[in-house]
């Protein structure tokens, strides 16, 4: 029987020094996370409270949606709101009622906060206080409307997701009883056809009761409570886990869910928490593992020995890092992430190999001469580094496409490790075919 190694504390990049950068950074703010959330929360709409920029942002990030009306806009602060001609509280009411007339199934509200609504201190968290008061209480549908912080002032793009996450804690029913059945409460969004195949997981290790937040709709908010045993999903969610843990939940360490290995310690990590029997949790895991470990191997031979670096932008870098180590042989030249959390990241510092070059924050010019003087295979960036390295020679991967995509767990683990190869064999083709074509391609 194949079962997981346990981790010792003492190994890999547990004790790591991490060089700390503060300087100018090149990342997406949080406004960014609306692209996945709107998707993820069916009855939820986000409005930006911010400028044409913010607006163009999103648009862009998002895509031009054809067949629905998006579940996200942006309500322009314009001149007169600067100049303190409008009364800013009151255009926020004035812009919501004529949103909730023509959209009478938004049930849940975020009012977004962005760097135009923090520069001129506009308090969100008050109008969506007076504003839910209003709609709970008026005939006809109930809205909740609640507010967080997109800005891209000191965020990176994923803290999005946290802020709206932890926004949305203390609408979480309260589950009462101390000695009431664990429940386990999974955390963060993934994409819903992740979501069922941890279900089914769950189901035949026949651990239960499974909730996960946030839920696909406004009304199925999960109960919390010190019954609840949560399993983090995603690496950025310090803010929402410090707002469960004061509702009582116990956080249940583990690595993140990428890769055959990844995925198979998350759910090792809620099965001793569970107390599921050891024969039962082999007998539900082995036939997802094995496909995931075979479509893993089928990219190994493009990666193995390949050297990559990584730009801090997802939050995500370590737990790739991992995966792309261990599971496909690449060599990790520098791994850069926006926030190292060590508690959140234990299990994945562990498992690092001796040695690996980390890094907290950026300082992008700096960083560049590392990345320079490396010259890895594969670098890992944010879209405003992408082209101009890609123009030095430089192979690229975007960070951001991580996040847009459905990674987790077993039977995404090829297409994982495929989307680092991909980047590898178009420059090779180009390579390849010359400089005429690689011009027109
Ligand atoms: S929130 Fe700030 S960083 Fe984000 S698009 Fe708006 S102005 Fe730009």
């Amino acid at each position: 029987m194949s079962r997981v190694i346990p981790l010792h504390p003492e190994s890999g990049c547990s004790d790591a020094p991490v060089l700390r950068e503060r300087g100018q950074r090149e990342v997406f703010c949080g406004l960014t996370g609306i692209v996945w959330l709107h998707r993820k929360i069916q009855d939820a709409f986000f409005l930006v409270v911010g400028s044409r920029t913010c607006a163009h942002l999103l648009q862009s990030a998002a895509g031009v949606m054809i067949f629905a009306e998006p579940r996200f806009a942006t309500a322009i602060i314009d001149e007169r709101d600067l100049a303190g001609i409008a009364d800013a509280q009151d255009e926020i009411d004035r812009v919501v009622g004529q949103l909730l007339s023509r959209r009478p199934e938004i049930k849940l509200l975020f009012l977004v906060g962005s760097c135009p609504s923090e520069v001129i201190k506009l308090d969100l968290a008050k109008a969506a206080q007076r504003l839910s008061q209003r709609l709970l209480l008026a005939p006809g549908p109930k809205v909740r409307v609640l507010s967080y912080s997109g800005s891209g002032i000191e965020t990176t793009f994923t803290q999005g997701e946290d802020a709206c996450l932890a926004a949305l804690v203390p609408e979480m029913p309260v589950a009462l009883l101390q000695n009431a059945t664990p429940s386990l409460l999974i955390v963060g969004v993934l994409a819903d056809v992740v979501e069922d195949q941890f279900i089914r997981l769950f189901a035949a290790m026949g651990l239960g009761p499974v909730q996960f937040f946030p839920p696909r709709r406004a009304g199925a908010m999960p109960a919390v409570g010190p019954a609840t045993r949560m399993l983090l999903a995603q690496p950025f969610l310090a803010d929402t886990a410090r707002a469960l843990e004061a509702r009582g939940a116990q956080r249940l360490e583990a690595p993140f869910p990428l890769g055959a290995e990844g995925t198979e310690r998350w759910l090792q990590a809620a099965a001793d928490a569970f107390q599921v029997d050891p024969l039962r949790f082999e007998q539900a895991v082995a036939p997802a593992r094995q496909r995931a470990r075979h479509a893993v191997a089928v990219q190994r031979p493009r990666l193995a020995g390949k050297r990559i670096f990584f730009f801090p932008d997802s939050q995500l870098e370590l737990p790739l890092a991992r995966f792309l180590s261990r599971e496909l042989g690449m060599v990790l030249t520098e791994v850069g992430t926006p926030y190292l959390h060590r508690a959140h990241l234990a299990s994945e510092l562990a498992l690092l190999p001796v040695g690996t070059f980390l890094s907290e924050g950026q300082h992008v010019d700096q960083q560049l001469d590392r990345c320079r003087a490396q010259a890895p295979d594969l670098v890992v960036c944010g879209l405003g580094l992408a082209n101009p390295l890609e123009a030095e020679g430089l192979t690229t991967k975007w960070a951001i496409e991580l996040v847009f995509s459905p990674i987790q767990g077993f039977e995404q683990a090829g297409d994982l490790a495929e989307l680092f190869a991909r980047p590898l064999l178009r420059r090779e083709k180009l390579a390849g075919a010359g400089p005429a074509t690689a011009l027109a391609a």
